[in-house]
């Protein structure tokens, strides 16, 4: 199976430096969607006491669970990042595909795949690229120090054996703090990037964690983990819930009566096993006063994916439960934030469900703190979608005068007289506020006159107050409904190749790990001769005609690839780009360890190239004296040297005891020249010669 391989530091950073300056991105995102927030506007919110420039980021999943993720989502505006879930478990087998986002979003994928140590490694790898980008000003505005201010939030699961054993509790402790770590990343910066090794990088990457249990987690288990959570790991901690606590009727009523998704089917024991209603009251009252108690914080996150038949046919058949996100899961998420809300209005909600651009307003207008995102960024432009979540927002802020997201709360909904006369009684902070809401004055400086902390209750009120309107409104949005929701992203019944597609370059976003790319290369149209041993020597014999027509071209980096399947859903031709283009190994040993995958390896020494290539299952290495302008091309029988830069044989040998009849196909050399040369060139940056200095 194919694992995901983090990359050296050094590559990463050098990377990163050398695609902005030369190229005007960053792991293939453009400067252009870099996110500089607004400087008219404070977006920033308090999590777990602290403070973040933006509510958005993305939620425990695909897009934060390798350092180059973290880097991407922070450019385009997150500023809450919840790490992927981690687990004592850390040799899981995953079905592949694992996300089938062709519609609303499924999914049969779950926690970190990579070993605990890598994971951490990759956390604290993507804080520390962090803090270079954040010393390096890429955002390039005055008021960037306002708008980096960001959390990384920790995601564990899922068992408290599991929690309590010593790799997870020493995991925690890691990343409370990382000086170990962030020292040993420091040491592999390569002398050409040495200016950064001084750089004061954070130490303490988080000290926050959510829980995510599994379905079916007795309320017992569920507070048990909080408990230890908050008192011996002493963090601060949200608890994710599930949609299943709405009860199946209600859900199945949204689902099927409101929304029209009729073929999607939900199982009662799912809903019977789960977390009741009752409980879900009791442990967050009691865990609040936990929390209190130790002077932490305590606060729930609505919600967990919806667990459900496996309709489709685009998961293996094995897979009997899927996983459901994107619209239809926040209307019923709202519904249950709404519910929830009317029970316990004061326990603070952390949001992600079906999250995009267009509902990320509201959500913030409900006052949820962070509001995580998943399903929308696998969708075409990726992360680049995000600075338009803000944007939006902005808008709305502007409209109704909103230079900060409490202001916004208070006035997003028509509620703010309501909230400001529940909290207050009379005298003059309630008539100021009422004069501000009323003149579009600014409401912090209004309540200023008041009680400490009056401003933030009047936000607290009115977020409670919106809440069922915003519930309403989710409901009532016809882009969740299933008709809305039925099409598959377009094929256009062209089958892919090695070399050579439409160019449309959506598999480069949509991979949320960054592991397709663009390289360039010289087209080429040639007849090429077939090579083959006789009697001890080598005889030419009739090959065919190779053609690579287009200078752009689409390759993969294996190690940064899951096979998750998304490219797959999204490019226009058949096959899977992460199936049918090159596949570029990140190292020797994880190209000898995947013998069942064609792939190549390559590597630039000083003065020569090495490729390694399986093409077909046949194995083939070549060496390039550049300066020389020579290649050796072997697949261990027979060896043939090329002129490089002409692609032209030279002559050929075969090797003592050569079996007669045996047969080199030189395509494989032209394959291995076309791939080798294009990622090793320096003009693209990508994660192949991203290790070149
Ligand atoms: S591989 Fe598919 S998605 Fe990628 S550029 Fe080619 S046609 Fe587009
Ligand atoms: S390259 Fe495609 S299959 Fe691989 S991780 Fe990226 S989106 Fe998933």
């Amino acid at each position: 199976m194919a694992e995901l391989i983090g990359a050296p530091f050094g590559a990463l950073l050098r990377r990163m430096i050398r695609e902005h300056e030369r190229e005007g991105k960053v792991f293939d995102l453009p400067a252009r969607k870099f996110w500089h927030g607004a400087a008219d506007l404070d977006t920033s919110v308090l999590f777990h006491g602290r403070r973040a420039s933006s509510p958005v980021g993305p939620a425990a999943g695909p897009q934060d669970q390798m350092a180059q993720n973290i880097v991407l989502s922070w450019l385009a505006g997150s500023r809450i990042l919840e790490l992927k879930t981690v687990q004592i478990n850390d040799r899981l087998v995953l079905p592949r595909p694992c996300i089938d986002a062709t519609t609303v979003g499924y999914n049969v994928e779950w926690s970190q795949e990579l070993r605990l140590a890598d994971s951490l490694r990759e956390y604290v790898a993507g804080s520390m690229l962090l803090d270079v980008l954040k010393a390096e000003n890429l955002l390039g505005l005055p008021s960037d120090r306002l708008k980096q201010d960001t959390i990384l939030d920790m995601s564990v699961g899922y068992d408290l054996a599991g929690i309590r054993s010593p790799q997870v509790r020493a995991w925690i402790d890691s990343m409370k703090d990382a000086r170990t770590e962030v020292e040993a990343l420091r040491d592999q910066i390569p002398d050409d990037l040495r200016r950064w090794r001084d750089l004061d990088f954070t130490t303490r990457v988080s000290d926050q964690i959510t829980l995510s249990t599994f379905h079916g987690c007795p309320a017992g288990e569920i507070e048990g983990i909080v408990r230890f959570l908050l008192t011996e790991m002493d963090v601060h901690v949200t608890v994710k819930l599930n949609p299943t606590l709405l009860g199946q009727e209600t859900v199945d009523g949204l689902l099927h009566d409101v929304l029209g998704y009729d073929e999607v089917r939900t199982r009662a024991e799912d809903f019977d096993k789960d977390l009741q209603w009752d409980q879900a009251l009791e442990i967050t009252d009691r865990l609040s006063e936990v929390a209190r108690s130790r002077g932490r914080t305590f606060q729930v996150k609505f919600s967990n994916t919806l667990v459900v038949r496996n309709h489709r046919s685009f998961f293996p058949a094995a897979e009997q439960v899927m996983y459901l996100s994107g619209g239809p899961l926040h209307v019923i998420t709202m519904a249950l934030v709404d519910r929830y809300r009317r029970a316990r209005p004061e326990v603070p909600i952390s949001f992600s469900a079906g999250v995009d651009a267009q509902n990320y307003a509201d959500c913030v207008a409900l006052g949820f703190t962070p509001v995580t995102t998943c399903t929308d960024l696998l969708r075409p432009g990726g992360y680049g979608r995000l600075p338009r979540y803000d944007a939006l927002l902005g808008e709305r802020m502007r409209a109704l005068g909103a230079p900060r997201i409490g202001d916004f709360v208070v006035r997003a909904f028509g509620r703010g007289e309501e909230a400001v006369r529940a909290e207050v009684s009379g005298g003059p902070a309630r008539d100021a506020l009422l004069g501000a809401l009323a003149t579009g004055g600014d409401l912090l400086q209004a309540a200023a006159g008041g009680d400490p902390g009056l401003y933030d209750r009047v936000v607290r009120r009115a977020a409670v107050l919106n809440t069922p309107l915003g519930a309403a409104r989710a409901a009532a949005d016809p882009r969740h409904r299933a008709e809305k929701n039925r099409s598959a992203p377009r094929k256009i019944g062209s089958h892919l190749v090695l070399f050579d597609c439409i160019n449309c370059d959506k598999c480069i976003p949509v991979c949320p790990n960054d592991a397709n790319f663009v390289y360039e290369t010289a087209p080429l149209s040639v007849s090429y001769e077939h090579f083959r041993v006789r009697e001890g020597a080598v005889a030419r014999i009739p090959g065919g005609q190779f053609v690579a027509r287009k200078a752009h071209q689409i390759a993969n980096f294996q190690d940064f690839c899951n096979e998750c399947g998304n490219c797959d859903v999204f490019c226009p031709e058949d096959g899977g780009p992460y199936i049918e283009k090159p596949r570029l190994f990140g190292s020797l040993e994880s190209w000898t360890a995947l013998r069942e995958r064609d792939g190549f390896f390559v590597r630039r020494g000083d003065g020569g190239d090495a490729v390694w290539a399986r093409i077909r299952g046949s194995e083939y290495r070549l060496e390039v004296d550049r300066a020389r302008d020579r290649g050796f091309f072997t697949d261990g029988v027979i060896t043939i040297e090329v002129s490089h830069r002409e692609r032209r044989p030279l002559g050929a040998q075969a090797r003592e005891g050569a079996p007669d009849g045996h047969t080199l196909d030189f395509s494989a050399y032209l394959n291995m020249a076309l791939v080798g040369d294009g990622v090793l060139d320096l003009r693209r940056a990508n994660p192949v010669n991203a290790t070149t200095p």
